[in-house]
């Protein structure tokens, strides 16, 4: 009977899963769900009576699980990336159809997708690698979505995804990126640039804290102050909540007690693999990932530390703080993180083909009105000893690009003299070799 069979269906229930099926039911596209362990079937089917209720099958094979969606058949898949894919895909395709399609919603790499894409071919199947932003909270209450791939396959879905995604001002956010794994890629490149963005806050949080001698109940309150202002943004405004939160287990607050050693899962290090490769610069990403492996280096650090200190590193840099104005040192951070969490979407409308966000004319504008401040907290975490890579590695790139002539003259010469590599001029055109070494 057709008129029972779900709309859609999702494979892979744990925490993206769930949330996103609940969505989806909630909607109104009744939903059938399957997962490989029977009791996330389960945990999903309550939740869809007690969150609801709403219309959603649980499906405990993946054959009953393929025949219970309506054709051409709509199959979310987010479980766990790499080999899990590959294996659910091997255990739905066997009963789906033509023209049927697998959606996988997973941080997936790229090329697995357009390996994917080809292997489903051979059985007419259709493929999307779609990228959902906002985590768990997001999934359940309106995902970015980031679709590449089959168009056809998006456009059996698209009423479905645009009634699920986040809904901004300017519509829903979904839009189809392109073929192949261009969905994957876009995401990747997504988490990429939100690693830069919580490095910066989080060296924004150990300059105020370390060098401005801020309290957490400070942070708490300077940080949701800026979330009501030009930095109104949901990575400032849960970094305000973060510190707000007192420990269970012993006395003082929560942010602490927690180990600073950052985990990560390969979207960053893919990011700034694939920038290299494009012979892209991507510093503040590169910045951001190398934080990470070195906050890895616990141990490594603390001795360090030791040994730095007694010879003698702390009173040379420790004095500097004590001549810090404070509310200046506020304002300054704010106006630096304002330089990098400024609105991109809108310089991107005004000229789709922008060279780069430094040469868009209003950041041009906000850049030059910010970069004093930006300097100066760059200029005293240094001479403090406080690192802030991430606002450095941007500073630089910002000093590099907008530079019409830099030294990079000198490297070509070099270039020449040792290698032969030749050279360009500034006056005519051609390849130029020299015998510097004669000359000299
Ligand atoms: P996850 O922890 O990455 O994966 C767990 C799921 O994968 C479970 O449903 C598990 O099934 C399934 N699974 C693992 N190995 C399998 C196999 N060999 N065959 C079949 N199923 C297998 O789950 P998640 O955190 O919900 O993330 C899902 C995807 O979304 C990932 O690609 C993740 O990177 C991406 N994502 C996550 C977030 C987030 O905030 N967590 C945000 C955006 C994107 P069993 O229950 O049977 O073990």
């Amino acid at each position: 009977d057709a008129s029972s069979l779900s709309r859609i269906g999702l494979a892979g229930l744990a925490v993206m899963g769930q949330n996103l099926a609940l969505n989806i039911a909630e909607k109104g596209f009744p939903i059938s769900v399957y997962n490989r362990t029977a009791s996330k079937v389960d945990e999903t089917l309550s939740r869809a009576q007690s969150e609801g209720p709403f219309s959603l099958t649980g499906q405990y094979s993946p054959r009953d699980f393929v025949l219970s969606i309506q054709r051409p058949r709509s199959i979310i898949i987010l479980v766990k990336a790499g080999n899990p894919v590959d294996q659910t895909i091997s255990a739905l395709t066997e009963f789906m159809e033509p023209g049927d399609t697998i959606i996988d919603g997973g941080n997936e790499w790229y090329q697995n997708t357009e390996r994917r894409i080809q292997q489903v071919a051979d059985k007419g199947i259709l493929y999307l690698g779609m990228g959902v932003s906002g985590g768990e909270e997001g999934a359940r209450n309106g995902p970015s979505l980031m679709p590449g791939g089959s168009f056809e396959a998006y456009k059996n879905i698209e009423s479905v995804l645009k009634s699920v995604a986040a809904q901004v001002d300017d519509g829903p956010c979904v839009t189809y990126i392109g073929e192949g794994g261009s969905g994957n890629f876009v995401k990747m490149v997504h988490n990429g640039i939100e690693y830069g963005d919580m490095q910066l806050i989080s060296e924004a949080y150990d300059v105020l804290k370390n060098v401005g001698g801020l309290s957490n109940s400070e942070l708490a309150e300077i940080f949701g102050e800026w979330n009501r202002g030009e930095l109104e943004s949901f990575l400032v405004e849960i970094t305000s909540d973060i510190f707000k939160v007192k420990d269970s287990l012993v006395d003082g607050d929560l942010v602490d007690k927690i180990l600073d050693k950052t985990g990560m899962k390969g979207t960053g290090k893919w990011t700034v693999q694939q920038a290299a490769e494009l012979s892209v610069a991507a510093p503040t990403i590169a910045a951001s990932l190398d934080c990470r492996y070195l906050s890895g280096l616990k141990e490594e650090r603390e001795s360090a530390a030791e040994i730095l200190k007694e010879a003698g590193l702390e009173e040379e840099v420790g004095s500097v703080k004590s001549g810090v104005d404070k509310k200046r040192l506020i304002d300054d951070v704010r106006k630096a993180l304002a330089v990098f969490l400024d609105r991109i979407k809108k310089a991107y409308q005004r000229n789709p083909n922008l060279a780069s966000l430094v040469v868009d004319p209003e950041f041009a504008r906000e850049m030059v009105q910010r970069q004093a401040a930006w300097r100066r907290v760059v200029g005293l975490a240094i001479s403090a000893g406080i690192s802030t890579p991430g606002m450095c590695a941007s500073l630089a790139y910002f000093d590099t690009y907008r530079r019409a002539r830099l030294p990079a003259n000198l490297v070509q010469a070099q270039r020449d003299l040792f290698g032969a590599h030749t050279y360009e001029r500034t006056d005519r055109p051609g390849a130029f070799h020299t015998e510097w070494t004669k000359l000299a």
